[in-house]
């Protein structure tokens, strides 16, 4: 087992929907620790920036206009192999192909507003953690 962090989003679609607990609920349930975590409104270049690896995809333009629609809750979670966990936790991109059980099955209104973000790395949990967070931020750095 290694103690992993990984970089959450709770995506404008869920907190517009008053489904911000409902789901943290869920990433406690799953064992996940909460390090960091605030509401903010992302801004265009930093929706951009965010999602740059995607800025050749059809679905680019869209999704960065969703991203900035509303509020999102940015996290650090923290727990032994976190970063799969957490992608499990979420399930798949599509919610209609999400499995029972998973915050995109159960909150998740189409393939872009799935409710949440999760790394996909140890790379990616690095660069988009401290893409919000300083150190000063996150519990116990
Ligand atoms: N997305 C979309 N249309 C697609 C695929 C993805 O709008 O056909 C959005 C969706 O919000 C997704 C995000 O782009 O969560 C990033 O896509 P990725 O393939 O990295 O999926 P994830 O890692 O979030 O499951």
């Amino acid at each position: 087992m290694t103690t992993e962090r990984t970089f959450s989003i709770i995506k404008p679609d869920a907190v517009a929907a008053k489904q911000t607990g409902a789901i943290i609920q869920m990433i406690l349930d799953a064992g996940l620790t909460v390090k960091a975590m605030k509401m903010i409104r992302l801004t265009r270049p930093q929706a951009e920036g965010f999602y740059a690896v995607h800025k050749e995809r059809p679905f680019f333009k869209d999704l960065v206009e969703y991203m900035i629609s509303g509020p999102v809750v940015v996290s650090c979670l923290e727990g032994d192999n976190a970063i799969i966990r957490y992608r499990e936790l979420m399930g798949a991109t599509d919610p209609a192909k999400a499995a029972e059980g998973t915050i995109r099955k159960k909150f998740g209104k189409s393939i872009e507003a799935n409710a949440c973000h999760g790394s996909d790395g140890p790379d990616t949990a690095k660069v988009e953690m401290s893409y919000f967070f300083s150190s000063l931020e996150i519990v116990g750095e």
